[in-house]
């Protein structure tokens, strides 16, 4: 057991976030888990499996050594939710060796007890906003019980476990913000994670500390509209928590995503260039770049509106790398329409985006609308889009070639004889060391940039005696090592 646990207990904070081999304990009650989708619900997995440990689980690598195989569901397009309908009829035939099986997340909230109908041998049905109650839940389960949590999407309260699962060595995440009350034409996440609901300030400073306490100085917040944030107790807006976060002793960066932009103030920008330890990043998802596809896809913003926020951003004193989200193939949406989308982007010069062809999805609006666009007009639009993405980010790449960026490190490739990082501008960068120098994950090293590609940046290793570079003392992160 670390020191830190000591040391949280001495505290008596009211999060206790170390997740340790001891914790996860030795008895007969084991789960697998596998998890679906964005990085929400990424780190939603990892409460859940703090919540399962805290409840004496413990987690197993494999599906053939667990009691309880949960999914936490995604199902955000069509592909992501029909993995895990295979994936619950391939595993079908662990049934009578008296596994039980549970979906929780997106598509358990969407289908709810269909599932039951489609899968019969689930036990456990349990959307987002329920995962609070998932103690008493699995009590129930283990009585032999069927149980669901469906009925919370209106609940004011958030998911705050006193044990999270840090499973990411190196960035530590915090959801600020739940739900979201926007209800974009096309998209299920109102009707599957409920109502937008804001931690208090002092609680999400309270896991910042924390978090620096076990070792990590990269965070992550977290929200679908992580800028829509409200403190309930009214004492900071999302700026000036992005400032007390990024605020807190030790910490050496603090990302935030996703960001909407009809939430998006002018106070964020000034915030990252008065905050040396906020990234130089903001991933602002336009989807398309015509006004009449947003307006039909109630977006509330128009493409002028957009732009005006991203002038805002490179008007700042530091360079911020913008990225961005986009559909093409929107019902209705005209060839000129989605030139407008590749015109935007060229005004903007996007560092990188994620392309999406446009899902239709159960309960959503956009399901009534007419002209619907063929599969094959959709993947051409996206081949298209992808390809214009691909010059821009050449380009965008190509100015930081000369340039000394600091990178954290996160890992190396032995084959290639490079390590791996990333910098402030979330760029990957794959480098070289000196000859017998070796890094030490976690750690920041200046790298000078010697080329570039469309999605990755490669250099050097600038100088030996950079911040934890070559250094197995510095800044190192123990706490990777007791997650696992
Ligand atoms: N809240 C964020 C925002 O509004 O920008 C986005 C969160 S959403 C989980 C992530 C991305 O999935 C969206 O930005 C959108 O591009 C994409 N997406 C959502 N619904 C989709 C659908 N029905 N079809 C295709 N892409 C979709
Ligand atoms: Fe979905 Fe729109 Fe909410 Fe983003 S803002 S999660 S796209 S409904």
């Amino acid at each position: 057991m670390s020191g830190s646990v000591g040391a949280h207990a001495a505290r008596t904070l009211p999060l206790s976030l170390v997740y340790t081999e001891r914790m996860s304990g030795t008895g007969d009650k084991t789960f697998y888990l596998e998890t679906f989708g964005c990085q929400m619900n990424a780190h939603d997995s990892e409460k859940v499996v703090g919540t399962l440990v805290q409840q004496g689980y413990r987690q197993v690598p494999s599906v053939e050594e667990a009691g309880l195989v949960l999914y936490n569901t995604c199902s955000i397009r069509d592909k992501a939710e029909q993995k895990v309908f295979n994936r619950l009829a391939d595993y079908k035939k662990y049934r009578a060796q008296g596994k039980q099986f549970g979906v929780l997340g997106c598509v358990a909230q969407q289908e709810g007890e269909k599932i039951f109908e489609r899968a019969p041998y689930v036990s456990l049905v349990c959307g987002s906003a329920s995962y609070r109650n998932l103690p008493q839940m699995l009590v129930q389960l283990e009585t032999g019980q069927r149980v669901t949590g469906l009925d919370d999407r209106a609940t004011d309260k958030c998911f705050e476990t006193e044990y999270t699962a840090r499973t990411n060595p190196h960035r530590g995440y915090i959801t600020i913000i739940e739900g979201c009350d926007k209800f974009c034409a096309y998209c299920v996440v109102p009707y599957t994670r409920g109502k937008e609901r804001s931690r208090t300030s002092s609680s999400v400073l309270d896991e910042a500390r924390q978090l620096v306490d076990l070792g990590y100085t990269e965070i992550q917040l977290l929200g679908q509209n992580v800028n829509s944030y409200r403190d309930p107790d009214g004492k900071k807006s999302f700026a000036e928590m992005l400032a007390a976060v990024a605020s807190v002793a030790g910490m050496r960066r603090v990302r935030f995503t996703t960001s909407h932009p009809r939430d998006f103030g002018r106070d964020i920008v000034d915030v990252i260039d008065a905050v040396p330890t906020l990234c130089d990043h903001v991933h602002l998802p336009v989807q398309s770049g015509s006004t009449r596809v947003l307006d039909a896809m109630q977006r509330l913003y128009t493409r002028d509106e957009y732009l005006e926020r991203i002038a805002w951003i490179q008007a700042a004193r530091r360079d911020i790398s913008i990225t961005s989200d986009l559909i093409v193939g929107f019902p209705g949406e005209t060839e000129r329409e989605f030139e407008e989308t590749l015109s935007l982007m060229d005004l903007v010069g996007y560092d990188s985006v994620f392309t999406f062809k446009y899902s239709p999805r159960p309960n959503t609006p956009a399901l009534r609308l007419e002209d619907a666009i063929p599969d094959a007009e959709k993947a051409r639009r996206l081949a298209v889009l992808n390809d214009k993405q691909k010059q821009i980010g050449v380009e965008r790449n190509r100015r930081h070639v000369g340039q000394v960026l600091e990178v954290m490190v996160e890992g190396k490739n032995p084959a290639r004889g490079q390590w791996i990082g990333r910098t402030s501008q979330i760029k990957v960068m794959n480098f070289t060391v000196p000859a017998g120098v070796e890094l030490t994950t976690g750690s920041y090293v200046p790298v000078r940039v010697t080329g570039s590609f469309p999605n990755s940046l490669v250099g050097e290793m600038a100088s030996a005696s950079g911040d934890g570079g070559g250094s197995k003392e510095s800044a190192g992160r123990g706490a990777a090592a007791e997650l696992r």
